[in-house]
């Protein structure tokens, strides 16, 4: 599907902008610092960049004067012009820029495309010409500079880069920029990346003091504050609670297990560069798990099964610990340790459906509790070449899954032969409000796993047979669905999440007697509140409790105490006015029900 989506927007008008939109700003720079080298400039997901050696560093104030100079280029109403070259003239013409150089000869014998990316044939070369620049390129572009839109542009942020992404190579300067085909469309941009940035998880978890990661702990590895650990066991209980209600049955197995298991299982084959160094325990060697499944197997096979024992859901909060390279570590998204909602599903080829169904449905009511409603879903099918297992096997998990997400009416795409070698799998994607997807749940068929440890079950005519074998993870990790919620609500928690739901604020010491009332009465009917004692003023006071996020402010001074009232006030900035305190729990009460 990735794929699918880079074909279409290769093809589109916005793609042929960014792309000649890098040239410009590569001449522009190239203007400003003749001695400069420039080496490669690709569009990208919602703009470009341009990667430079240049003899200083760039500041901020460069990318105005070079917006400046790219503005005065669009005006001169270049048309672009392609020319095919051979090596050779290619060289003559980049003689002074070793970087092209290089990729000339990646060209030329047949190695690299002029992105540095490996070619599997050899190319045309190719370059771009327009005014007095020219960039070694196969386009495409559009055909004048006129078409770009001076107000629909705007240089984002300068970065750097290794040439060719090796980090013994040289350190380039590269600048970031954004071209769409209207003013509005670039406004729409700068306001979703302005979103984005308030919402960023990192920042949030920080500020609301929800989580942190240390060095000295180690880079992947994250630690719950109290904040963060209150709403994170808030979103596992009620989780839990409905797999219960649901079928399923929980069990608890180690974090470590012996290299026997995992040879059997096959992750020392085909897993080991995601998993951590052997612990040596008298003398046999252990893995730290990567993943619950082989103790979820073992746990199956230590009885004999019937076909009436089926379907058998186990399911497991299990913590594994993977491989990550530190450059890719990011906040929760990417971590080393983490834990999975995890659970294998054993079943029968009839009961197979309906399981998919179950699971699929059981997915999406628990994802809307969070409330989440817009969902996009990808199937990936066999890859006849890399795969194992039975063939109508394939083809019955293949069409379950289809059924299941057409009945459900989710919208999805096909990633024809993007299954894993051992079955295929759903995954389902949630798009927020700045149109960004997260990855959550996965459905995850194994016709593996069955074969390595011989599943069986006693079938009714009282054969021996395989059972079907499910993976799936509905929030996916804990560490990501936090992070993925925290960006979601932007940190503002609906009530039921919420780790304070509540804060008393008295307006003077006098009303404090009368705010500690307000917090006992409220705790005992089970609510999470707090009182701000602190002689601030009440506006600062407030604007605390609203940066915290905090779903209610209650303002508590002579009228409120008298009438056993309190004022209440929103995070939003809204004013319900002043309420008898039993009123208030009420509505408080209504708001949770509603999952607000
Ligand atoms: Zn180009
Ligand atoms: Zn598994």
């Amino acid at each position: 599907m990735v794929e699918k989506k880079q074909e279409i927007y290769e093809d589109s008008l916005l793609y042929r902008l960014r792309h000649s939109t890098a040239h410009v700003m590569a001449q522009a720079v190239v203007e400003m610092f003749p001695e400069g080298k420039y080496t490669i400039g690709p569009p990208i997901e919602d703009g470009f960049y341009y990667d430079f050696d240049l003899p200083r560093s760039l500041i901020p104030e460069d990318l105005i004067e070079i917006e400046k100079r790219m503005r005065k280029i669009i005006a001169g109403n270049y048309i672009f012009h392609r020319e095919v070259l051979s090596a050779q003239e290619a060289r003559k013409i980049f003689q002074n820029q070793d970087y092209k150089l290089e990729l000339i000869d990646g060209l030329e014998y047949g190695g690299f495309d002029e992105y540095g990316n490996p070619l599997t044939e050899k190319p045309e070369i190719t370059i771009y010409r327009h005014d007095n620049f020219m960039d070694l390129c196969r386009g495409p572009h559009v055909e004048n500079t006129s078409q770009i839109n001076p107000d629909a542009m705007k240089l984002i942020s300068i970065a750097g880069a290794y040439w060719r992404g090796d980090e013994n190579r040289s350190m380039l300067q590269r600048i970031y920029g954004t071209i769409w085909e209207t003013a509005e469309e670039l406004e729409q941009y700068m306001w979703r990346m302005e979103e984005a940035k308030k919402r960023d998880h990192r920042r949030l978890g920080k500020d609301l003091e929800l989580f942190s990661t240390t060095p000295e702990v180690g880079g992947g590895l994250v630690l719950w504050h109290p904040k963060g650990a209150l709403i994170r066991h808030l979103a596992e209980e009620y989780c839990k609670d409905e797999h219960l209600a649901n079928g399923y049955d929980f069990v608890y197995s180690p974090h470590i297990g012996k290299s026997e298991l995992w040879k059997t299982s096959g992750h020392l084959t085909w897993y080991q560069e995601n998993m951590y160094a052997p612990i040596d325990i008298e003398g046999e060697e252990y893995f730290l798990k990567p993943m619950n499944c082989p103790f979820h197997i073992m746990i199956y096979k230590n009885q004999i099964h019937s076909y009436r024992d089926l379907p058998m859901r186990l399911a497991e909060w299990g913590t594994v610990y993977r491989f990550e390279r530190s450059g890719v570590l990011h906040g929760l998204m990417r971590v080393r340790g983490f834990t999975q909602d995890d659970a294998h599903l054993f079943c029968l080829p009839d009961q197979m459906p309906d399981e998919i169904d179950r699971v699929l449905n059981f997915c999406l009511h628990i994802l809307k509790k969070f409330g989440m409603q817009d969902f996009h879903a990808y199937l990936s099918t066999r890859d006849l070449e890399k795969s194992t297992g039975d063939a109508q096997m394939w083809e019955d998990a293949t069409i379950a899954l289809q059924a299941a997400l057409n009945r459900a009416g989710l919208t999805y795409d096909v990633d024809e032969g993007g299954a894993a070698f051992y079955g295929p799998k759903i995954d389902l994607k949630m798009i927020d409000a700045l149109g960004r997807e997260w990855q959550l749940s996965t459905i995850q068929f194994d016709f593996n796993l069955p074969e390595r440890f011989d599943l069986t079950y006693i079938a009714e005519d009282g054969r021996q047979a395989r059972p079907y074998m499910i993976h799936r993870a509905l929030l996916g990790s804990m560490e990501r669905f936090m992070g993925v919620l925290i960006e979601y609500y932007g940190g503002a928690f609906p009530v039921w999440l919420a780790p304070v739901q509540a804060m008393v604020i008295p307006i003077a010491d006098r009303h404090l007697e009368y705010g500690h009332a307000v917090v006992e009465q409220l705790k005992s009917q089970g609510f999470r509140v707090e009182l701000d004692e602190r002689s601030e003023r009440m506006n600062a006071k407030i604007r605390d409790a609203q940066l915290q996020k905090i779903p209610y402010m209650l303002v508590v001074g002579d009228r409120e105490m008298e009438q056993e009232q309190v004022a209440l006030r929103l995070r939003s900035g809204e004013n319900p006015g002043v309420m008898h305190l039993s009123d208030f729990i009420d509505l408080a009460r209504a708001e949770i029900i509603q999952g607000k």
